[in-house]
């Protein structure tokens, strides 16, 4: 099968990859994207040993329509770079390059070696260590374009077939390498209606803790896409029910417990469908809805602290919003700074309530977003028609 002999012995287990020809896999050529296959040309041409590999082959078997492509090879992120004139190496933890072609940015990575160098140097190695190292036995297909061949490695088609997400190597392990690797296990659960084996889901039980440990940007990356790639109501429950939540977000999980529950439960809920919907049409959707809507409640209970203590409500406002936004109240997820500011302007927003401050309102840039935030309260059961008829006449 290889046409290239592989350079580095790999460990005693050396794996033979099941290999499904054109026939028994569903992928077409035409569906891959051109830039993709391009890149895949020039390296397959330059005699480097180059696959996909990850979503865009998962999605192809599954017959959805891939977002992007990952291109897996043995050349060096320098010897990439070396061969397309639009090229860069990058990452921190990684390195990798980043290929444009065609309008399209293509992550072409090199294989990589074994878990227990994930903080040190860069170590290459062979396709058969890079499929160990993946996530997911249904994320570590690899696909060679030449033969129309799928490789592989982990009976990661069985579990595609299955419905399976199933971590690959010993659970415990590889949520201590990257506990991420738990939040994503959830969103894939989510994105394409399979469930966890239990091998991947009971240890998450135990290990949840981990995920404190991890940067504090990272996890809001991760929990925004969580939230924002169509499953939001889904991955919810699957953060309730693997008791994730209490972990991401302890902050909603002691306000459904304490506060007015019943209209923070359906707030939550229907700001998910809102959501959910929004990502479907195609329309966009910021991080700084996504917060504001979260915690929403918790303000709304801070504010009224403040207020009971004789503060005035305007300057009650500003420093419920200022505690809510805190490090101290969101962690241990970190919101940076711009998307704060969007919380801040969404929220400060909907205390704009008098008419005189109508012009004002609707010339404000986050108008759109404090709109539909406002009718997200008029759906949930909050008075607030009138403010709506003010505000509306503008909003097409
Ligand atoms: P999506 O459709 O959401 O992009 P994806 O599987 O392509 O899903 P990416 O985050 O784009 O997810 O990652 C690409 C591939 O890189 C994954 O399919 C997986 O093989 C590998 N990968 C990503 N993150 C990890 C991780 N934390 N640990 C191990 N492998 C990972
Ligand atoms: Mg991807």
């Amino acid at each position: 099968m290889h046409r290239f002999s592989i350079r580095r012995k790999t460990s005693s287990k050396q794996l033979e990859p099941r290999i499904l020809t054109k026939g028994l896999h569903g992928i077409q050529l035409p569906q891959i994207s051109k830039a993709a296959l391009e890149v895949v040309d020039v390296l397959t041409r330059a005699r480097y040993q180059t696959y996909l590999v990850g979503g865009g082959v998962r999605d192809l078997c599954l017959e959805k329509t891939p977002k992007d492509f990952d291109i897996v090879t043995n050349a060096t992120p320098q010897q990439v770079k070396k061969l397309f004139s639009r090229s860069y190496v990058i990452g921190r933890r990684f390195r990798l390059a980043h290929v444009h072609c065609k309008n399209e940015r293509i992550e072409v990575s090199t294989f990589r070696a074994g878990e227990h160098r994930y903080y040190s140097k860069n170590v290459y190695g062979t396709v058969e260590e890079d499929a160990q190292r993946r996530d997911f036995t249904i994320n570590a297909l690899y696909y060679d374009i030449q033969q129309e061949a799928l490789l592989d490695y982990v009976d990661g088609m069985r579990d595609l077939e299955s419905g399976i997400i199933r971590i690959l190597g010993k659970a415990k392990k590889r949520y201590q390498e990257d506990p991420v690797r738990m939040i994503r296990a959830i969103r894939f659960v989510a994105k394409l209606g399979f469930e966890m084996s239990p091998d991947t889901s009971e240890p998450i039980f135990k290990l949840a803790n981990l995920l404190l440990g991890v940067s504090a940007p990272r996890l809001f990356d991760e929990v925004v896409k969580l939230f924002y790639t169509g499953h939001a109501e889904t991955s919810y429950r699957s953060l309730q029910a693997l008791r994730l939540l209490e972990i991401l977000l302890p902050q909603i999980v002691y306000h459904l417990e304490h506060a007015e529950t019943a209209f923070y439960q359906k707030f939550l809920q229907q700001s998910f469908i809102n959501i959910d919907q929004r990502y479907k049409q195609n329309k966009s959707l910021s991080p700084s809805f996504l917060f504001a809507v979260l915690f929403w409640q918790p303000l709304q209970v801070r504010i009224a602290k403040l207020a009971g203590s004789g503060i005035p409500s305007v300057r009650a406002l500003e420093h419920a919003i200022d505690y809510i936004l805190a490090e101290k109240f969101t962690r241990p997820i970190d919101i940076p700074k711009r998307i704060k500011e969007g919380i801040y302007d969404i929220w400060w927003l909907q205390y704009k309530k008098h008419a005189r401050y109508v012009r004002m309102v609707r010339r404000h840039r986050r108008f759109r977003a404090a709109y539909d935030f406002l009718l997200l309260r008029k759906q949930c059961g909050e008075q607030v028609g009138e403010q709506l008829e003010l505000w509306a006449p503008h909003y097409k």
